[in-house]
């Protein structure tokens, strides 16, 4: 049997980030991904944007990590030549009654230490977007797009120079702690054991799956998994505008709002449809309640210009219909097993906060 450091299980962007942090720090680690390429999982089905962290309730681990995984994102982006744009959000407020709500949104994204959002009349919002109509618009210039491939290839680049090994078709069967660690059983084409003194569950819709066979770790410390499928429809030609746009957010989520990604295509999306199975496709109907949310910020969208485009799943770790939750990272100080870091619901913004989200498990890791 094979002994190693540290496995991280999972190549998404959380865990190549971790990867590359923990390989950095000196670890000697493993990473065990069950498909045959990196980064096909949440991280190929996202907006790519690159958050400020206006919404996140105070405090949380979403608001802390996306905003300091925000300043190091821009700054990784900046010296590894990582191709994104800084290019800006607007969030709309289409009626005079939503305006108190616009203000509570700046106030709390300052809160959140947003800093540079800024408050538009309709005429300063429309100047810029000429084909916007709203009452009074946000504008937060640190909002950004980033192509999220490339951003993986640099982080497990990084993580191969220090050291960091990937080994691809590698699912991991499940677990047992003992004193020296944690025994794995790993499937695919080369089945292995092998003893990690130190494990990171980065496994995005599989890590609840994952901890539920990881023999000595609490059950009741696993929380639920809910999927809550996210479907996105791309604009027929190209949008009339060079920055992201969102409503004022409504009950359900973040409203139809539209993104944009490096090439110039415009989407609008995702909005929120609670499933039972991974299932990627996009039914074409649920456009057609779209037009009328978009036309209220753009009236000249034209008519049967939205095509289904893709959809993402995000990881809830909660029953549908119950409170959302933040971020969830476990270790050992919360669920007892020396070594073993879990990392539930990375949903958005886990791509924003990749790099403080290594940090935070570099420290979690520590406290064995
Ligand atoms: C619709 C949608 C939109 C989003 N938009 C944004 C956005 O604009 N900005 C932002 O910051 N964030 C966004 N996010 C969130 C972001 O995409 C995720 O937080 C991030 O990609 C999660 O990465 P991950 O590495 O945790 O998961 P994943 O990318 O899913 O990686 C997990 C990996 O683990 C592997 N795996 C699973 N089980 C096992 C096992 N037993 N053994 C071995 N390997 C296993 C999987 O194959 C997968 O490759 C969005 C998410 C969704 C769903």
């Amino acid at each position: 049997m094979e002994k190693i450091d540290t496995a991280v299980i999972g190549a998404g962007v959380v865990g190549l980030a971790v990867a590359r942090r923990l390989a950095q720090a000196g670890r000697e680690v493993l990473i065990l991904e069950a498909e045959d390429a990196f980064g096909t999982g949440i991280s190929a089905r996202n907006s790519e944007v690159i958050h400020a962290g206006i919404y996140y309730p105070a405090g949380s681990l979403k608001a802390r990590l996306c905003v300091a995984g925000r300043r190091q994102l821009y700054a990784y982006c900046a010296e590894r030549g990582i191709a994104h744009r800084r290019c800006g959000k607007l969030i709309v407020a289409t009626h005079e009654s939503q305006l108190a709500e616009l203000e509570a949104i700046a106030a709390h994204a300052r809160g959140n230490g947003v800093e540079d959002i800024q408050r538009l009349t309709r005429s300063t919002a429309r100047e810029m977007e000429p084909a916007l109509e709203c009452v009074a618009a946000l504008h937060s210039p640190s909002t950004g797009i980033i192509d999220s491939h490339a951003l993986m290839l640099a982080l497990l680049g990084d993580a191969e120079n220090a050291g960091a090994v990937l080994a691809l078709k590698s699912p991991v069967l499940s677990g047992e702690t003992s004193g020296d660690g944690t025994l794995l059983e790993v499937g695919g084409s080369e089945p292995m054991r092998l003893l990690a003194r130190s494990v990171i569950n980065c496994a995005g819709l599989g890590a609840q799956e994952f901890a539920g066979k990881l023999r000595g770790l609490p059950p009741d410390s696993v929380p639920p998994l809910s999927y809550a499928k996210g479907n996105y429809y791309a604009l027929a030609g190209r949008a009339p505008f060079s920055r992201l746009v969102y409503p004022v957010p409504e009950a359900a989520g973040l409203g139809v709002h539209l993104t944009l990604d490096l090439a110039g295509q415009a989407r609008f999306g995702p909005d929120v449809e609670w499933v039972d199975n991974l299932d990627y496709s996009v039914d074409p109907r649920r456009a057609e309640s779209f037009y009328a949310s978009i036309r209220r910020y753009w009236p000249a969208l034209p008519d049967h210009s939205l095509a289904p485009a893709y959809a993402g799943i995000r990881p809830k770790p909660h029953l549908r219909g119950d409170a959302a939750r933040d971020f969830i990272i476990q270790g050992p100080g919360e669920h007892g097993v020396p070594g073993l870091v879990c990392l539930y619901g990375i949903e958005s913004p886990g791509l924003t906060s990749c790099l403080a989200l290594a940090e935070h498990v570099l420290r979690s890791s520590q406290s064995r």
